[in-house]
C-alpha cells in the first residue's frame, strides 16, 4: 500500500484515502509519495494503445492501491472520462512542424482542472460513503477552481459544496459555469469584496473550524491535494504515446501558476517516461521564473493579468519538487520554506541543488502585449485560436526550446471562449460555445451574495449543512 509523507519530515505517513481528506500536513508542509511507481520503456510501451480511461487506470491505480478497489477504479475512470466531450479526452493539435498543443478542455468546465476535480469528487464520496461521514467542501475561487470542483462534486452523496467568487467580477462565462449547476448539495456565495477577502475567509474557516460545530470537517480541494496532481500525470504518458514515446523523448512546455501541472510532469519522468525538458511558462507573476532564471526568491505583490488562473505571489506546489532537490530531507526544507515564507529577505537556494533542477526545467514569463501577439500568431499560421493562457505555454516554447527535433508539447489548459478579455483584445469574435454548453447563457442562476464577513458566511455554511 502506498504510503505518503510530509515535505517537512514532521507530520505521520498517512495512507492515500486519508490523504485525499487531508489538506496540509500538521507541520505545514505537503504529503508526496514516499516511492513513486517506476514503469520500465517495455511496460510504457505495452501501454500504447489503450484507450484514455485505461491508461488513466494504469498510471493512478499504485497510488490509490489498498485504499480503491481496481474494479471501483475503474469504473470511476469510465465514468470521469466518458464525460468528456470528445473522445480521445486529451487530442493533440499540430500547430507546426514537431509543435503540437495537447487539448485539456474538453471536460464539462472547459479547462485542464476537469481532469483532476471529476476525479477526486468521485474518490471523496467512494471513501465517504465506505466511512460513513459526510465533508463540507470550502474554496474561493477566481474563475476556474470554483467551477471544476462544483462539476466534480455535484453528484457527491456525502459532499457539500461552498464556493465564494468575488460578487461581479468574474466573467460571466465563469460565473455562469459555477451558478448553473443543479444540486442540493451546492452553494455559490458571491461575496461583496474582492477575492483575496474571499480566500481570506477560507483561510480562516480551515484554521477554525468551530463553526461547524464539530460535526464536518472541511476539505480543500485546491492543488494541494495530492488527488489532483495524480490524475495530472496521466495526459502526459497519454501524448507521449501517440507521438512515438517512450522511444522518443518529448518537451513540455506548461502555463504555471501554483505549479501542480508542470509537477505532474515531473512526476511522469520520475515514473519512467522519458521526458527532456519541463518549461515552466508564466505571466507577469513570475516568481518562479526569477528563481529559476537568478537563483532569486523574492514575492512580489500579485499582479491581475488577462491570464488570471497563473495569477499567483507564491507557487505552493514548487516545495514538493524542492523536496526532491533537497534529498528528500524534511528538515533541511522546513528551515528552507521558513525563510521562503518569511517574505523578508531574497532567498537563494544551493547553487548544486539548483543545477539540478535546471537539467530539466527552463522557464520564461510572458507579458501581457507578448501573450496577445502569440494569440494572433498562432492563429495566422494555424487559423487555430489559443487560449491566453495557452499562448503563454507556446510563446515560452519558442523561446527557450532546447532541440527542434524533439516533439515540444504545450499543455493547452483551458478553451479560449472561458477568456473573453483577452480574446477581444486580440482582435477575434467571441468563440461559440462549444455544443454542450451551448444553453449556458440561458440557465438558471443560483446563488447567494453575502457581505465580506466571515460571521455571515460561517453561519450560512452551518445553516445549509444541518438542514
Ligand atoms: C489553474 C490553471 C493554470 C495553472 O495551473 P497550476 O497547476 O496552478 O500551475 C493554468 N491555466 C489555466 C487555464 C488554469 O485554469
Amino acid at each position: 500500500m502506498m504510503k505518503y509523507i510530509s515535505t517537512r519530515g514532521n507530520a505521520p505517513e498517512l495512507t492515500f484515502e486519508e490523504v485525499l481528506l487531508t489538506g496540509l500536513a500538521e507541520d505545514g508542509g505537503l504529503y508526496v509519495p514516499k516511492d513513486v511507481p517506476k514503469f520500465s520503456p517495455a511496460e510504457i510501451e505495452s501501454m500504447r494503445d489503450l484507450p484514455y480511461a485505461e491508461l488513466a487506470h494504469k498510471i493512478i491505480y499504485p497510488f490509490v492501491e489498498g485504499c480503491v478497489e481496481t474494479a471501483d477504479l475503474k469504473k470511476i475512470l469510465d465514468e470521469v472520462y466518458g464525460g468528456f466531450a470528445h473522445k480521445a479526452v486529451a487530442p493533440l493539435q499540430q500547430i507546426d512542424h514537431n509543435e503540437y498543443v495537447l487539448e485539456l478542455f474538453h471536460g464539462p468546465t472547459l479547462a485542464f482542472k476537469d481532469f483532476a476535480l471529476q476525479t477526486l469528487g468521485r474518490l471523496l464520496d467512494y471513501v465517504l460513503e465506505r466511512r460513513h461521514e459526510k465533508v463540507v467542501i470550502m474554496g474561493a475561487t477566481s474563475g476556474d477552481t470554483g467551477s471544476a470542483a462544483i462539476e466534480g462534486t455535484k453528484a457527491c452523496r456525502n459532499v457539500d459544496i461552498f464556493i465564494l467568487h468575488p460578487h461581479g467580477k468574474v466573467s460571466e462565462v465563469q460565473r455562469r459555469q459555477m451558478t448553473t449547476v443543479k444540486g442540493d448539495n451546492i452553494y455559490n456565495i458571491a461575496i461583496e469584496g474582492n477575492f483575496d477577502q474571499a480566500q481570506d475567509m477560507v483561510k480562516a474557516s480551515f484554521g477554525d473550524q468551530s463553526f461547524l460545530k464539530g460535526e464536518r470537517k472541511l476539505v480543500a480541494v485546491n492543488s494541494i491535494n495530492w488527488a489532483r496532481i495524480m490524475s495530472q500525470i496521466v495526459y502526459y504518458f497519454y501524448s507521449s504515446l501517440n507521438l512515438g514515446g517512450p522511444v522518443r523523448p518529448m518537451a513540455y512546455s506548461v502555463p504555471t501558476g501554483n505549479f501542480g501541472d508542470i509537477f505532474a510532469g515531473y512526476m511522469a519522468k520520475k515514473m519512467g517516461l522519458p521526458i527532456e525538458q519541463l518549461i515552466i511558462a508564466t505571466n507577469k507573476n513570475d516568481v518562479l521564473h526569477r528563481l529559476m532564471s537568478k537563483n532569486k526568491y523574492e514575492v512580489h505583490a500579485l499582479e491581475h493579468t488577462i491570464t488570471p488562473s497563473m495569477d499567483i505571489a507564491v507557487s505552493s506546489n514548487f516545495e514538493r519538487l524542492l523536496f526532491d532537490l533537497y534529498d528528500r530531507d524534511g528538515a533541511q526544507l522546513a528551515e528552507l520554506m521558513g525563510r521562503m515564507n518569511a517574505k523578508k529577505d531574497v532567498v537563494s537556494l544551493d547553487e548544486a541543488k539548483l543545477a539540478k533542477a535546471r537539467e530539466t526545467f527552463d522557464s520564461y514569463a510572458v507579458g501581457e502585449d507578448a501573450t496577445v501577439q502569440t494569440m494572433q500568431e498562432v492563429y495566422d499560421e494555424t487559423g487555430y485560436l489559443l487560449d491566453p493562457h495557452t499562448a503563454i505555454g507556446v510563446k515560452a516554447a519558442r523561446e527557450v526550446r532546447r532541440n527542434k527535433n524533439i516533439p515540444m508539447i504545450t499543455l493547452g489548459t483551458a478553451h479560449p471562449v472561458k477568456f473573453e478579455e483577452a480574446v477581444e483584445r486580440a482582435g477575434y469574435a467571441h468563440p461559440d460555445l462549444p455544443h454542450h454548453l451551448t444553453d449556458l447563457m440561458e440557465r438558471e442562476e443560483r446563488l447567494d451574495v453575502l457581505p465580506a464577513d466571515l460571521a455571515d458566511v460561517q453561519a450560512f455554511i452551518a445553516k445549509n449543512t444541518f438542514k
